[in-house]
């Protein structure tokens, strides 16, 4: 019998863990079996019941299981911590929320019989965002696509993966991670799968446009040099710009025309130190990035175990 790890972020969620559960049982209902599963809430850091409403289900059931943090730890983390604490031949990861419709779990299964070893959710239609939003998401995408050298628009979180592609990401030493274009960079056999967006059931969204700016900054960074090759383009052009100045100026001395010095002299500084700040702050926060991980720090602290 195949088992199904089932990896379920959840930050202050009490409403929706019950409705999920239900969900979760409502599409194992008839494929009971030839499929068993393994509910992994990872409860990171919520301020609500959310982790006493898993204790009760597991109570019932005991194919329910926690990693529960000490304190918020972000999405991510929390998504390689059910990475690392799951035992099925094969483990889906899926918001807490209903967004990602658990019916596809099925679908994802199929595909994975035929021998996929990465099965990707597409989201068919953005749920209702902003349009900066969706502007947003687009320019970020496309970067990653290129990076990547993969489409990853419309991708997201929603994924059925192998217990192999399981393997290696829980092996990846670094922290700064991102999910989503890490295990595309794994390789495998992928195919994918569609789903429609639900709107939330319960509670907001937890990404506030800065949050969104953060973790968009953040992967560039992650997966991308794209920001420290831009600055060795401004350097040339900047370079290229004073030549000419400095031809210039030349010209103008021989030909006995009094070279225009003050606002030469000023374009050029500011140019120029425009050029050198945007250039140390770019490397600045790779060099954060490094040091982030130099530092060693563990992505996560888990507070509780439930298995
Ligand atoms: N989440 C989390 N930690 C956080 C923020 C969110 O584990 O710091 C979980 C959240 O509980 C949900 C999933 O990540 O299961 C997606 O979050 P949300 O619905 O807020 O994001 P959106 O669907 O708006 O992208
Ligand atoms: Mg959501």
């Amino acid at each position: 019998m195949d088992r199904i790890s089932l990896i379920v972020p959840c930050f202050n969620e009490e409403a929706n863990i019950e409705p999920f559960y239900n969900a979760v049982l409502d599409v194992f209902k008839n494929t009971s079996n030839e499929t068993d599963f393994e509910l992994m809430f990872v409860n990171d850091g919520s301020k609500d019941n959310t982790l006493q409403k898993i204790k009760a289900l597991h109570e019932k059931d005991n194919r329910v299981k926690c990693v529960s943090f000490s304190r918020n730890f972000g999405k991510e983390a929390a998504l390689f911590a059910g990475i690392r604490n799951v035992t099925g031949n094969c483990a889906v990861l899926l918001d807490a929320d209903l967004q990602h419709p658990p019916a596809t779990i099925i679908e994802m299964y199929k595909k994975w019989k035929e021998g996929f070893e990465v099965v990707e959710g597409i989201k068919t239609e953005r749920g209702k965002e902003s349009l900066f939003h969706k502007a947003f998401t687009k320019i970020f995408y496309n970067l990653i696509s290129r990076s990547v050298g993969l489409d990853m628009r419309n991708s997201s979180d929603y994924k059925l993966l192998d217990k192999k592609v399981i393997t290696e990401l829980a092996n990846l030493k670094e922290r700064n991670t991102f999910f989503r274009a890490l295990s595309f960079w794994c390789g495998f056999k992928k195919t994918t799968v569609y789903y429609e967006v639900a709107e939330r059931v319960n509670g907001t969204s937890k990404w506030s446009t800065k949050a969104l700016i953060k973790y968009a900054v953040k992967n560039v960074i992650c997966f991308s040099y794209a920001p420290l090759h831009i600055v060795t383009v401004i350097g040339c052009i900047f370079v290229f710009i004073g030549f000419i100045v400095a031809v210039d100026a030349i010209i103008s001395f021989f030909t006995g025309k009094a070279a225009d010095g003050f606002p030469t002299l000023l374009g050029i500084i500011l140019l120029g130190f425009g050029g050198i700040m945007v250039s140390l702050g770019i490397i600045g926060v790779y060099i954060a990035q490094i040091y982030d991980e130099v530092k060693g720090r563990p992505q996560y602290i888990i507070g509780e175990k439930i298995e």
